[in-house]
């Protein structure tokens, strides 16, 4: 017990003792926004990070172009044994236009400043029961295709063990409620025309759309709690006296678990084609991008998160706002056991915003981001320090997993 709380006090003094380095690495991944996959800059800022302590071994790139990965150790148990590896993902892509709108220069700061306590608490314990590793993992392009999805792929959590991240957001919560969520993207062929002298030879592209868009409008009133869509018409037509012959929607379908998702996509899918019949259109479906999966919860860890964070004297509201947000996280969360809880900065303003921007690159996030780091590193401290936590994180990992696929 006291081995634990030992070990809870270095994480603290060990981010209070870098705060400026922490504060310095988010505040300049702010000032330089980069879109997904041109994160360029935030790498390099990451390297300059990791050459304050050589113990980091840095791989950069990892996997992908703007992914770094950062490790340390392993320490404790005895030589031979299965290492543990603990991972903090970090974040750094930017919105078009707003900038650091969702915050992630702050998940980089909490990851790099998480994996940093943790590694302080851990060195120096012979004694733990468990052979362990820490690792900063760099994952980039949340906001557009989906990094960690690509880095799963890659094969880049092979050998991770465990999972922490936070986000920040307009409160605080033990854990994002992350839908799961995927693009469509819809064609529809049709035929030009002149539209004023032989609008019978015509077949009208923006006609299919206009019905495909009503008709998703009907079947919005038919939806499960939790499940929804939004969309927008991209392309119809170029010129008014011309029949469109072209037209192109892009819609987005959100649901608590993936199977949701599959329902509402063939439900979906009926409605684009029956525009296509009533017009006489083609019709062409795709679906471009990774599809995010919802988180999967683990109540171990959400639990032992929660009595750190009230520790350090973060209060949770009773009903926390089930934001239809989704996330790439979800997608780590099915391979492996983690949490992604969120913290609020002290603003009003929701993520992607400018005032949410403005609070991300802010002092007074300071206070709140490192605490948050603390929260996460001691709660890798209880399970590293547990073998019994160690099992229940992975049996209730194990019972989650059955629950969102049946
Ligand atoms: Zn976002
Ligand atoms: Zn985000």
């Amino acid at each position: 017990m006291e081995q634990v709380q030992q070990m809870k006090k270095s994480v603290q003094s060990c981010i209070d003792a870098h705060k400026d380095e922490l504060h310095s690495l988010s505040q300049d991944i702010w000032a330089h926004p980069e879109l997904a996959g041109k994160e360029k800059y935030a790498m390099e800022r990451f390297l300059r990070f990791f050459h304050l302590d050589p113990a980091w071994r840095v791989q950069s790139p990892y996997k992908m172009p703007t992914a770094f990965r950062a490790s340390w150790g392993p320490v404790g148990g005895n030589e031979g044994d299965p290492v543990l590896n603990v991972a903090f993902l970090c974040e750094y892509d930017a919105l078009p236009d707003i900038g650091h709108a969702c915050g992630h220069n702050l998940i980089a700061e909490v990851g790099a400043a998480a994996g940093w306590g943790l590694k302080a608490a851990l060195e120096g314990q012979p004694e733990l029961p468990l052979r362990v590793k820490v690792t900063i993992l760099g994952t980039p392009s949340e906001e557009e295709f989906g990094g960690k999805i690509e880095l799963l792929n890659a094969g880049a959590f092979e050998d991770i063990d465990l999972v922490f991240m936070a986000h920040p957001g307009a409160e605080d919560g033990v854990s994002m409620r992350g839908r799961a969520r995927t693009y469509m993207l819809v064609k529809y062929h049709g035929k030009a025309s002149h539209a004023a002298a032989l609008p019978w030879m015509g077949v009208s592209a923006l006609d299919a759309a206009v019905q495909a868009y009503s008709n998703l409008t009907m079947l919005r009133n038919q939806l499960k709690p939790g499940c929804n869509f939004e969309g927008i018409i991209k392309h119809g037509g170029v010129k008014s006296n011309i029949t469109p012959s072209y037209s192109e929607l892009q819609y987005c379908l959100r649901a608590p678990m993936m199977k949701e998702v599959a329902e509402l996509k063939a439900k979906v899918e009926a409605c684009f084609k029956a525009a296509a019949i009533a017009t006489g259109c083609q019709v062409e479906i795709t679906y471009p991008e990774h599809t995010y999966l919802n988180i999967v919860p683990n109540a171990t860890l959400e639990k032992l998160y929660e009595v750190n964070a009230q520790v350090l004297g973060i209060e949770f509201p009773e009903n926390i706002a089930d934001y239809a947000v989704a996330t790439d996280f979800g997608n780590v969360s099915y391979v492996i056991p983690g949490i992604h809880p969120i913290f609020s900065i002290l603003t009003t303003a929701y993520n992607h915003t400018e005032a949410f921007a403005k609070a991300a690159g802010s002092e007074e996030a300071q206070m709140y981001t490192l605490r948050v780091a603390k929260a996460l590193a001691m709660t890798a401290v209880d399970v590293l320090c547990s073998p019994h936590l160690l099992r229940q994180v992975k049996d209730d990992f194990a019972q989650a997993k059955v629950k969102q696929e049946n």
